[in-house]
């Protein structure tokens, strides 16, 4: 990567601690550093294994000019489990706001830290993941600017932009009305309230002193930094600097920070080693890969509806299930007869019970579709692979993301989902139970791995935004030009 070569400002970059907020922000402190700035990462010990490895991956072994620094978590302060540093680890949703004061209490220590940091590791800039509300006031002490990293893509930063300023989801009569969010014209963008974020549901598991002080710290940064590409979403980080009044530096996709295979974790850990190895052996384009994120959790109803669907398919399956443990054991037991794969005659499902190392996988030339619940890294992530998607929303801005999966971008299918699924934060009860039939995923999963003329324009424009995506980050590409903008910035 050819980059100019004057100082370049020090960026602390302090992710929020969760591990899909964790990955794309280490990603985003490597493409810093493969710009040339020196950053430092500030993580929890617990995490800062995580952050190291990517870190060296990244740097094909080093890390040159990238620090971790890892400042303990009071998770025993605050009476939460030792080792709870993630809210992915928080065992229940009564522990969540205890997990809030525990953070809060991890940002004064953070805080402190960055006050005694003397040239040249005193911050140029901070880039905080969104619930680090404290780094505002951390960077006005030290003269530096305050970028916020939310983990969502611009549209949905745009929408949500909107729900704050017009407030239309106030003005329907029940969570299930549709209302209109016209923020991307010509798109007609209809969504009912239980399909927001949480910030703008009546019931949740977070109380609005934190969600108030979100929006504050929103509000008094400097910059909002996207992990997205400008060719992508339309208008919508131009339309997002419009409607905040905020730079907005779209610097993706940041999953393709690494050099090219060298996130191929295929030594990592034995499932890894398992998914990759089957993979090989599947042909091009014939597999279905299927996962929810690094928390997604279905019932154990919905799930059986899902296992159905996906044990009579067709194709090889290669299905992540998170929580398999906690799973009644009649569904653990049949989840073993009828999945792992291999050997097993009629069924070409292999099951992971753990993590699957994602960007390789949908990388692989044999994997042809994706269902996935619209997190916002495993969306761009398939984006960046080429690969179309099945559209199965859970939570958080997963409704707008499958928007702009489906009907902008043209590469996705909707599974027909319309319900939240419960969360750790968003208090939905259990009339999500089961909202999808087998028949009904089946339906969606033969359109998008096979879906005629119609399959065939999803796979060529993902092919097409796969082509934009990489050229976004070459040099004088716009992600590319918006990286070398952020350092100017920061300077
Ligand atoms: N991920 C992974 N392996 C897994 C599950 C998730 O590598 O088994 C990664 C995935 O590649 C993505 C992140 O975890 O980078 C999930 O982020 P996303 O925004 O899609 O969803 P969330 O976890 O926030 O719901």
């Amino acid at each position: 990567m050819e980059v100019s070569q004057w100082p370049k400002p020090l960026f602390v970059v302090i992710p929020w601690p969760g591990t899909s907020h964790i990955i794309p922000m280490v990603d985003v402190a490597c493409l810093l550093a493969a710009h040339g700035a020196p950053v430092t990462v500030i993580t929890t010990p617990a995490s800062a294994q995580l952050v190291q490895g990517r870190v060296e991956r990244a740097g094909q072994g080093s890390s040159a000019g990238i620090m971790v620094t890892a400042i303990p978590f009071p998770a025993a302060e605050a009476g939460l489990p030792d080792g709870c540093e993630r809210l992915d680890h928080v065992p229940s949703a009564d522990l969540v706001p205890r997990f809030f004061d525990a953070a809060t209490l991890f940002g004064e220590a953070v805080a402190e830290h960055c006050r005694c940091l003397v040239a040249p590791r005193r911050p140029n800039a901070i880039v905080a993941g969104i619930c680090n509300t404290w780094a505002h006031g951390v960077a006005r002490e030290l003269g530096a600017p305050c970028l916020i990293f939310h983990g969502f893509g611009a549209f949905a930063l745009l929408c949500s932009e909107y729900l704050y300023t017009h407030r239309p989801q106030e003005a329907v009569a029940s969570p299930d009305e549709p209302f209109d969010l016209p923020v991307l014209p010509p798109f007609e963008c209809k969504f009912a309230r239980r399909q927001l974020p949480v910030r703008f549901q009546p019931s949740r598991n977070v109380n609005d002193d934190i969600f108030r002080e979100f929006r504050q710290f929103e509000m008094a940064v400097d910059g909002i930094v996207v992990n997205s590409f400008e060719e992508l979403e339309h208008d919508s980080a131009a339309r997002l600097a419009a409607a905040t009044g905020k730079a907005v530096f779209a610097v993706g996709p940041v999953s393709l920070c690494g050099a090219p295979g060298f996130l191929d974790s295929r030594a990592d850990s034995d499932d890894a080693r398992r998914c990759m190895a089957w993979l090989d052996a599947k042909k091009a384009k014939s597999v279905l890969y299927v996962s929810f994120g690094s928390t997604g959790r279905m019932p154990p109803a919905q799930l059986m509806q899902l296992g159905l669907a996906l044990v009579s398919c067709p194709w090889p399956v290669l299905w992540v299930i998170k929580g398999a443990d906690s799973l009644p054991g009649e569904v653990n037991e049949w989840l073993q007869h009828s999945t792992d794969a291999d050997g097993l005659p009629g069924s070409q499902c292999l099951a992971v019970r753990g993590w699957a190392p994602q960007v390789p996988i949908l990388e692989h030339q044999a994997v042809g579709g994706f269902l996935t619940h619209c997190g916002w890294g495993s969306t761009l992530e398939s984006v960046a692979a080429g690969v179309p998607m099945a559209t199965w929303p859970f939570f958080a801005e997963q409704f707008l993301n499958e928007k702009l999966i489906v009907d902008v971008l043209g590469v996705g299918v909707p599974v027909g989902v319309t319900k939240p699924t419960k969360s750790l934060l968003n208090g939905v009860g259990d009339e999500a139970e089961e909202e999808v039939g087998a028949e009904q995923v089946k339906r969606a999963l033969n359109k998008l791995m096979d879906g005629g003329a119609d399959g065939e324009d999803r796979r060529s424009k993902s092919q097409e935004l796969k082509a934009k995506a990489k050229a976004a980050l070459e040099n004088g590409g716009s992600s590319y030009m918006n990286l070398e903008e952020l350092i100017h910035f920061a300077a």
